[in-house]
């Protein structure tokens, strides 16, 4: 007897994997909140946060009156030069593939002649990785001041890094006043989208025997109110969020919650009154602060059977792989749409590939005729009908040129006109695609994509490709990429 098989979920609720993932083997799941398992729209939260950063620029006199938040003028996974006032793209060695300064997208050349020898290394303090969605906003700001710093319009001598490092500090004291957060937690249907799958994902996990974990670094107060809001209406039978977890972590300072032994205290009351707990986590229940070791010895497991779901490429992926082994998976929000961009343009796609097979035929035959065209000079003779021929097949090829140009700089634009998509860097991967497959076992776009997958899933990685494949991927660089 055969058994009927269920349809896969479609690209979209994908659970995309790097490193082969039992998820049998997990016994515990530790959950990041902000962009994880609550999702925020990020044009109104990031143009919140614009908005008090704005607010802290204007009492410091700049004049960014007029400035306004664009959620579309950069992506994560971009980044930022401090040296030149820059955002870029790179590929996944570093080189640089597209570049604004500002504003304004870096012409081709003048791009060549900046980083033609210069690869981006995040070791050095030049470059700012945007590892979040929480980085839109300062960085649109940023790169909004860098041309109003190229006007003269900001007083006193000034660098690009300085800069940087003012509107740095402003958008952390953003985050870490009570007024942004006050104003989500006053009105949070206009900033949290809801999605009644994550909860059930979540009771399937609880209810096949992991252990369910929240490890956030907000405050104890804007996490109560924004699990409860996101969480509690789809729990069934009066279940709250709280029932959920085994242990919830709050104010945890990630990345030093992976890599230090910082104090933790125990939340005694709603309020967030608070206990010393010296001898670390003994017991289920709410803590603020503390450290993974002490998360590992309470569970009393080791990293590979210990999975984190956060949405930031550094405090929650690159820090728990790299210093505890942890099993991990990125919340890349972004993947969604973008999925659905290359779903529509799936038939163009495949177009430019087969376009870019014949002229990689013609290139091949152009290079022999050339040969031969040396060739029969060298013996003196008479190359008439080969220069004929290699006149043709030029000709062929900058007609398919016509046709591969618009397709090529369509596909550079694809989710993102000015970035186009976030894995992609021309025709190669992205820094950040590189950092993902570096240090995610498996990313997705959102966490109640579990759900469909469950939680017995055996997450197999994808053979991977090599450029002496037998099956040639074809697809052009694009214009100046
Ligand atoms: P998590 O993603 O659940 O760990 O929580 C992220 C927390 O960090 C949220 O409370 C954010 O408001 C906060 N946050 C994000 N960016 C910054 C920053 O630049 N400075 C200070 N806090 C931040
Ligand atoms: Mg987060």
């Amino acid at each position: 007897m055969t058994s009927k098989h269920f349809d896969p979920p479609p690209p979209e609720g994908g659970l995309y994997c790097n490193r082969t993932l039992n998820m049998r083997s997990i016994r515990a799941i530790g959950y990041d909140m902000d962009y994880t398992l609550v999702h925020y729209r990020i044009d109104e939260w990031e143009r919140a946060a614009y908005q008090h950063l704005k607010e802290k620029l204007l009492a410091l006199g700049w004049p960014v009156e007029t400035l306004e938040f664009d959620p579309a003028l950069v992506i994560r996974g971009l980044i930022i030069d401090l040296e030149h006032g820059n955002i870029v793209k790179a590929n996944r060695f570093g080189y640089v593939k597209r570049a604004y300064h500002g504003t304004e997208r870096i012409p081709f050349e003048e791009q060549r002649r900046l980083y033609g020898r210069t690869l981006v290394d995040l070791a050095e303090d030049r470059w700012v990785f945007l590892n979040t969605l929480f980085s839109l906003s300062e960085t649109c700001m940023y790169s909004q001041l860098v041309d109003l710093l190229d006007k003269g319009a900001i007083e006193g001598t000034i660098g690009y890094r300085d800069l940087y490092r003012i509107v740095r500090a402003s958008i952390d004291e953003a985050h870490l006043e009570g007024d942004l957060k006050a104003k989500v937690i006053e009105d949070p249907e206009r900033f949290v989208q809801l999605d009644a799958e994550g909860p059930r994902a979540l009771l399937d996990q609880k209810a096949a025997g992991k252990k369910l974990l929240l490890i956030t670094n907000s405050e104890w107060e804007y996490a109560e109110a924004m699990m409860t809001y996101a969480y509690d209406r789809f729990l069934p039978g009066g279940m709250t969020w709280r029932e959920l977890f085994d242990l919830v972590i709050v104010a945890a300072r990630k990345p030093d919650f992976f890599f230090q032994q910082g104090p933790v205290f125990r939340i005694t009351d709603d309020a967030g009154l608070l206990r010393p707990a010296p001898t670390g986590i003994l017991d289920d229940g709410i803590y603020l602060g503390g450290n993974a070791r002490m998360v590992e010895e309470r569970l009393g497991l080791s990293g590979d059977e210990i999975l984190y779901v956060g949405d930031h490429m550094y405090t929650d992926v690159h820090v728990t792989k790299d210093v505890l082994r942890w099993r991990t998976a990125l919340i890349l929000f972004e993947l969604e749409a973008e999925l659905q961009h290359m779903r529509a343009f799936q038939t163009q796609q495949q177009q430019l590939g087969t376009l870019m097979q014949d002229k990689t035929a013609l290139e091949f035959d152009s290079y022999q005729l050339r040969l031969t065209l040396q060739r029969t000079r060298a013996a003196g003779e008479k190359p008439r009908d080969v220069e004929r021929r290699l006149a043709d097949v030029r000709a062929q090829i900058a007609a398919l040129d016509e046709q591969i140009a618009p397709l090529a700089s369509e596909s550079g634009r694809l989710s993102n006109d000015r970035w186009g998509l976030l894995m992609r860097a021309g025709n190669d991967k992205s820094y950040l695609a590189r950092q993902v497959e570096r240090w995610a076992d498996i990313y997705t776009s959102r966490v109640s994509n579990f759900l469909n997958h469950t939680p017995f899933i055996y997450l197999r990685a994808p053979r991977g490709t090599l450029p002496h494949d037998m099956i040639p991927t074809l697809a052009p660089e694009e214009d100046g990429d």
